[in-house]
């Protein structure tokens, strides 16, 4: 089969299916999408909501409870226990399926109905995780408060996609064993740190990016198996240690200064094209030990698949949200240990399924919430195997024929993910909006959903900003009483015990934003999952915007002549990294 140029029934740009695509789509028995890649992701994301979190009780034992569902969602919500128990049955609300309607339509009446589980995590459960209570997407871990799609963790605050690791704070995308983290986005085994970006076995690093194997080492960058660096300069352990202590980093006006300066050093040395650690025949970022990748994004372990973002050992499979340990699973939002999953959210080990919120260890359902352990069910109904399988073709048919058509006119049949008008959240509550920011105007008038007034507490601070001391070693108990105001939106937020333990423990400063500001400045520090075709701005001698002087060898030129080399990178054209190809990259890092 040839590529083909397909139209995006949603942005109408075109978008192009190749062969290797084609053949993923009938391995899965799907058609190939009518949404171009980026609008599916988008439009998935919508359906996902990792940090906003609600107060409101539990719709079955009533207890005050932490839910991603917004009170005024009108979803029936059931706290981790209520839910996991047999208190309920999800057949109850099982009904007949209507070729008068389209699918989506019935699909939605049902997420309506069925209880949903209040929060994605195994908190409290037999062999779950404990105390942590204030988690999403998250399993396998022990003492974790505000932490978000996360597992196999200890002792951490504040974070966004961390796995195996411990005492991690306010980081994002870390993993592999790291341990005592203060701000680190993407630091993989890294030791007593804070502020280490793109960085790797880093141990005592402050404020170092794209560094690995040190240790010692204070606002430095492009470096390799150094100790006692200060901005990439060589000092004895004595030098280093009266710099670093001169920086004051336990005191808030330290921490301010030495951002700044470590700002403008961001900008001076090549960054590499991507990020892609011992893998093979891959195109993306961030990808450790992957195989056969293209588009991929924050990937470890990963083969053989297409747009697929913070994953974990999936194989064979297209179109992921984060997902892990599954195989040939297809737009999926955490179809976790499934195979041949296709459009699901958060449902975990199924064989066969399409269209499933919440469905676990199951396998042929078709269009279904809430359940577990069924089998041959369709809109939570119970059918005999033979029924199944007569009317799962006369519903892929009528999803043809029948299409649900959304307010812009655009028609969702068999093969696409659930519309984004019809989702449970705002866009502004949803991870779409860490990826394509959008206004509540532009976001209206591209038919989303918008809601209107996140819950969040302003105005009740018992302390003003000014009055909290600047350095940690002032700071006493009884901030644990106090209510802060950001710095940034004003929003209220509280100091937790555990969290000034660690805050001394590591000598850091109080901050004076909000978890909400910080994730953001950290979403925004990432680059974005997306690619760009550039060329390598190596001109010979120099960097072509003339800041950086070459002092390596370049295998792939000669000297004084541009490197010809070409790639995708996640630096978009108007940034202003130099961004080198492999082999000179490699020759002025050494
Ligand atoms: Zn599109
Ligand atoms: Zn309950
Ligand atoms: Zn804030
Ligand atoms: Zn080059
Ligand atoms: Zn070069």
């Amino acid at each position: 089969m040839a590529s083909e140029t397909r139209i995006c029934q949603n942005c109408k740009s075109d978008f192009i299916i190749e062969p290797e695509d084609f053949n993923f789509y009938e391995k899965i028995k799907v058609p190939p999408p009518t949404f171009c890649p980026e609008c599916r992701k988008q439009r998935r994301l919508t359906w996902r909501n990792d940090i906003i979190l609600y107060s409101r009780s539990c719709d079955l034992c009533e207890k005050s409870i932490l839910s991603i569902y917004s009170p005024d969602s009108g979803l029936t919500v059931y706290c981790v226990k209520c839910w996991w128990s047999d208190k309920w049955d999800p057949k109850e609300y099982g009904k007949d399926y209507d070729f008068s309607k389209p699918f989506f339509e019935q699909f939605r009446e049902l997420q309506q109905r069925v209880p949903i589980i209040a929060l994605a995590n195994d908190d409290g459960l037999i062999s779950g995780s404990i105390n942590c209570e204030y988690t999403q997407d998250f399993s396998n871990a022990k003492n974790c408060y505000m932490v978000f799609v996360a597992w196999k963790l200890e002792d951490s605050l504040y974070s966004h996609y961390i796995l195996d690791s411990r005492g991690m704070v306010d980081c994002l995308s870390s993993w592999d064993n790291s341990d005592s983290v203060y701000e680190g986005i993407f630091a993989e085994r890294c030791y007593h740190c804070r502020y280490v970006y793109y960085s790797v076995a880093l141990s005592d690093c402050a404020f170092c990016l794209d560094c690995r194997d040190s240790s010692n080492c204070f606002m430095c960058t492009g470096l390799r198996h150094k100790q006692y660096c200060f901005k990439n300069r060589q000092y004895t352990k004595e030098e280093y240690k009266k710099i670093f202590e001169e920086y004051r980093l336990d005191t808030f006006s330290g921490v301010e200064r030495a951002k700044k300066e470590f700002e403008g050093m961001l900008y001076l040395k090549p960054r590499k094209f991507a990020n892609l650690r011992n893998c093979t025949n891959s195109i993306g970022d961030y990808l450790s030990n992957c195989k056969n990748i293209r588009d991929g994004f924050v990937l470890q372990r990963v083969e053989d698949c297409r747009w697929v973002e913070s994953s974990d050992a999936p194989k064979s499979s297209y179109d992921l949200s984060t997902g892990g340990e599954l195989e040939q699973c297809y737009e999926g939002i955490t179809p976790d240990h499934s195979y041949q999953s296709r459009f699901a959210i958060f449902s975990w080990k199924n064989r066969d399924v399409f269209y499933v919120d919440g469905v676990h260890s199951s396998t042929n359902v078709f269009g279904c919430c809430g359940l577990k352990k069924a089998q041959y069910c369709i809109l939570n109904k119970q059918y005999s195997k033979e029924e199944y399988d007569e009317m799962l073709p006369k519903i892929q048919v009528h999803m043809a024929q029948v299409p649900y058509m959304d307010k812009n006119g655009v028609a969702y049949r068999f093969g696409e993910f659930f519309p984004a008008e019809l989702s449970y959240f705002g866009y502004n509550e949803s991870v779409a909006q860490d990826h394509f920011l959008l206004t509540e105007q532009e976001a209206r008038k591209r038919n989303f959903n918008w809601r209107g007034k996140l819950q969040m507490t302003v105005g009740k601070e018992t302390m003003q900003t000014d009055e909290i001391p600047d350095g940690i070693a002032d700071i006493n108990d009884t901030i644990l009483n106090e209510i802060l105001m950001c710095i940034e939106c004003k929003r209220n937020y509280r100091i937790v015990s555990q969290e000034l333990q660690f805050y001394r423990k590591l000598a850091i400063p109080l901050p004076r934003r909000c978890f909400y500001c910080r994730h953001r400045t950290r979403v925004n520090f990432r680059n974005p999952f997306k690619l760009w075709h550039r060329a390598c701005h190596c001109a010979g001698e120099k960097s072509e915007n003339g800041v950086y002087a070459n002092t390596g060898t370049h295998p792939s030129h000669p000297k004084g002549e541009p490197c010809p080399n070409e790639f995708e990178t996640s630096y978009a054209p108007e940034r202003p990294e130099i961004v080198y190809c492999e082999q000179c990259y490699n020759a002025e890092i050494a």
